[in-house]
């Protein structure tokens, strides 16, 4: 059976005419995917019983519930979800007093390898079809209560953006979720194919992993840097106007003794000169087999102070999450395939 979850309003209409459904039935059929969120294809009585029946001889509405959770002493909710493709990946739940934010996964693990990530370390099972990324946003019980998504799950958004597009496209539609854009971001290693892409399409937040202003550092961070070199990402990102709606912030993950100092600070300033920007400063998490350690709250803040000094916003971002592993760069399904 094929999901109709994921499929643009485009690619309903193309379904109807295949089908020879009336070419309102398109709209009938989004309305009852997007807006009132049904499970199955008898919710959807606004199609003619022979209609509905037609429906269901190849497709299903692609709903599924996570197979797992855990929650978090602060609150936060990790879910594990199986697909019958065998692959496996996760999604967190992140409340907050005036937000609820979900952090959904691309992929299931990661190609890309970054040294400091449990995502890169369980290597690649393959990507998310729009299905299986909107059913985390539609299946988890808080799917009322959401305010924000943020792409910052596992996997790398930008390496399967066929798929992130059609995601982003039902989310901020009329005939979809209607979301604002601004309610969403999209968090990348700076793949540029896919950034010029989203740069030019979407309306949506951008993050961007940085973690180090010096190219050798980051190499070995961060393979990315050898294909697309942050340098070549920045100027990219330099000549788009960042000033009104959309967002760019610089993810900064701090390791201890390696690039917290001000050195770094007064590199990355002057790295991102010109890009009207924030940066997030993120604690690391450790890791197991990862020579890495977190940096000093003090040598955060200070590096948090010189930032601002300099015209740049930049907060530290709580951790959430930490004790059941769903913190930032701790989410793996290793022990689940
Ligand atoms: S940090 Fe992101 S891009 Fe890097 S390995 Fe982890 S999930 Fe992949």
């Amino acid at each position: 059976m094929l999901p109709l979850l994921g499929l643009t309003l485009g690619e309903l209409k193309d379904l109807a005419t295949t089908l020879g459904l009336p070419a309102f039935a398109a709209k009938q059929i989004a309305d009852w995917l997007y807006r009132k969120k049904v499970k199955s294809i008898e919710e959807m009585t606004n199609l003619s019983a022979a209609n509905r029946l037609k429906l269901a001889e190849q497709y299903e509405v692609g709903y599924t519930t996570p197979a797992a959770s855990q929650q978090s002493k602060d609150g936060t909710v990790k879910y594990l979800f199986r697909t019958s493709g065998k692959k496996c990946f996760e999604t967190v739940y992140i409340p907050e007093e005036d937000r609820a934010t979900l952090c959904v996964s691309s992929q299931a693990g990661c190609k890309m390898n970054c040294l400091f990530c449990m995502t890169g370390k369980q290597g690649f099972s393959g990507n998310l079809t729009a299905a299986e990324i909107l059913n985390q946003i539609q299946s988890i019980p808080e799917s009322q209560q959401l305010t924000n998504i943020v792409f910052m799950g596992m996997g790398e958004p930008m390496d399967t953006t066929a798929e992130l597009f059609k995601v982003l496209e039902i989310l901020t539609s009329d005939y979809g979720y209607a979301w604002s854009p601004k309610r969403i971001t999209v968090s990348t290693i700076g793949i540029i194919p896919g950034l010029q892409q989203f740069l030019a399409q979407s309306r949506c937040h951008l993050a961007i992993s940085l973690h180090t202003p010096f190219s050798e550092e980051r190499l070995k961070l961060m393979p990315i840097e050898k294909v697309y070199p942050a340098r070549e990402v920045l100027e990219l990102v330099r000549g788009y106007d960042f000033s009104h709606q959309r967002r760019v912030s610089f993810e900064y993950i701090m390791f201890n003794g390696l690039n917290d100092d001000l050195t770094h600070a007064r590199e990355l300033a002057a790295l991102l000169t010109g890009i009207s920007c924030r940066v997030n400063l993120i604690r690391y998490h450790a890791i197991p087999g990862v020579d890495l350690k977190s940096s000093d709250p003090k040598k955060m803040l200070l590096f948090r102070d010189f930032l601002t000094a300099k015209g740049i916003i930049c907060t530290i971002r709580a951790s959430r999450g930490e004790d059941i592993m769903a913190a930032c760069g701790m989410l793996s399904t290793r022990n689940h395939v």
